[in-house]
């Protein structure tokens, strides 16, 4: 509630057990420490909370802009969902381009998918000019049919993103045969995805917004955010201010209590990673996913794991979830060999993370209503990361005075 006229003030970000168990990325440990502690006061053009993809993407956008940055995170850089993120990178929504379409108008859905594909796009180049060493590769992928849609569902999904201009196209049993193996009726064949390392990738871009003088401070715990006309303070548990022109809460599924998107929930997700073997994978090495609830997907690593996930749960209390690891990752290796009977499906990693999805399939990005200088990045769905990368050359915008053209598309009601 606003202490005073022009002001909204708020207290925490919600806590949670984001994740259990070591997803492969992690199996060398966390990596060096990023950041530093913080004391006194520190003044900003803009802060971030939050050490994770979507704050380190949006970091590196606003000091290309020019603008000074301080970066903060309670738990430490890289120690938040990113490093359990699967990060199959792909412009494809959760919502087909063709359901979308019903939801919120043909031409508004067809905007937020090419601002999807244009987020990979980008993506791929920063990677490029940064020269950041993250297991990044170009990869298609294969969207199998499933009881969200079917065979004939699904050819009119590929015919309407063809219609727009996407690198999509129907493919039958026989060339999904011969590119994959899977036995399936067809699929979507899409081009422009890509898998990285998500844990070497952040690592790498929050080292590179330091070296071009970010400031990285962790642990530091962000308990009170005062935004007034002025600019916004942040108080912190370690007694630390920080004030700043702009400030962007990008604390992933820890929302602050300002933030109640309607729509916008947090689940449960499993995932598993084989042992290498390189000899044993599809041709391609394309990325899968099923239009199926549940439903399963599947990529590889630059040593030749399989990394597979879904079986997701409604719920987000964490107990629950981490008791059914064991269940969830005999079931996610059963379907997995189900689709690929050639290939050793024993989990060598088991993870389960909190995740989150939208009612629309598209992310919660920009300012936040009625607090002047603060803006969310809510970037949740199963193409997070690409959100993110959409997140930060919207906010690079917004720190600069100029407006989106797709504000409106992703704006927090
Ligand atoms: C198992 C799994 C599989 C996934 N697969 C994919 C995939 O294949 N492709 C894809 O694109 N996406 C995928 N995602 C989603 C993607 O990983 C997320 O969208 C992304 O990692 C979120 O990044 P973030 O930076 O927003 O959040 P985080 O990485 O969680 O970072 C937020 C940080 O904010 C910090 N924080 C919170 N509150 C405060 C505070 N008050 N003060 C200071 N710091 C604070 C937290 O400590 C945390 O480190 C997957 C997620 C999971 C869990």
């Amino acid at each position: 509630m606003p202490d005073r006229p022009g002001a909204a003030t708020a207290k925490e970000t919600t806590r949670r057990d984001l994740r259990t168990g070591v997803p492969v990325w992690l199996r060398r440990g966390n990596g060096a420490e990023l950041g530093r502690t913080l004391d006194g006061t520190l003044t900003v053009d803009v802060a971030i909370l939050g050490g994770g993809v979507s704050g380190a993407l949006v970091a590196d956008a606003v000091l290309q802009a020019g603008k000074t940055v301080a970066a903060f995170d309670r738990r430490g850089f890289v120690r938040g969902s990113t490093p359990a993120s699967t990060a199959l990178l792909q412009f494809e929504i959760d919502q087909p381009l063709t359901k979308l379409g019903q939801r919120i108008g043909k031409a508004r859905a067809a905007r937020a998918w090419w601002r999807s594909a244009a987020a990979v796009d980008q993506l791929r180049g920063r990677i490029a000019d940064l020269g950041l060493r993250c297991a990044f590769k170009e990869r298609p992928s294969a969207y199998l049919p499933g009881n969200m849609l079917d065979l004939g569902a699904l050819r009119h999904e590929a015919e309407e993103r063809e219609r727009i201009g996407l690198r999509s196209t129907f493919i039958d049993r026989d060339a999904l045969r011969r590119l994959t193996t899977l036995d399936r009726p067809g699929a979507i064949w899409s081009r422009g995805g890509a898998e990285v390392d998500p844990a070497q990738l952040v690592r790498g871009l929050w080292r590179s917004t330091a070296a071009r003088g970010a400031l990285l401070h962790a642990p530091v715990d962000i308990t009170a955010i005062d935004a007034g006309r002025r600019g916004v303070t942040l108080g912190t548990a370690c007694g630390a201010t920080i004030r700043a022109k702009h400030v962007v809460l990008a604390t992933g599924y820890e929302l602050s209590a300002m933030l109640r998107p309607r729509g916008y929930t947090v689940i449960s997700t499993f995932a598993i990673a084989t042992k290498p073997q390189p000899r044993a994978l599809w041709p391609s090495r394309c990325l899968i996913w099923e239009a199926a609830d549940p439903y399963i997907y599947a990529r590889t690593t630059s040593d030749g794991r399989i990394v597979a996930g879904g079986e997701d749960e409604a719920f987000s209390d964490s107990d629950a979830r981490d008791a059914l690891i064991p269940a969830k990752t005999a079931r996610i290796a059963a379907k997995l060999r189900a689709l690929l009977p050639g290939v050793d499906t024993e989990a060598e990693f088991a993870w389960a993370g909190a995740f989150g999805q939208s009612a629309s399939g598209l992310p919660a990005i920009g300012p936040v209503p009625g607090a002047k200088g603060l803006y969310a990045v809510l970037g949740f769905g199963g193409n997070g990361i690409t959100y993110s990368m959409i997140a930060a050359q919207m906010l690079q915008r917004a720190v600069l005075g100029l407006p989106d053209p797709d504000a409106d598309l992703f704006a927090l009601a």
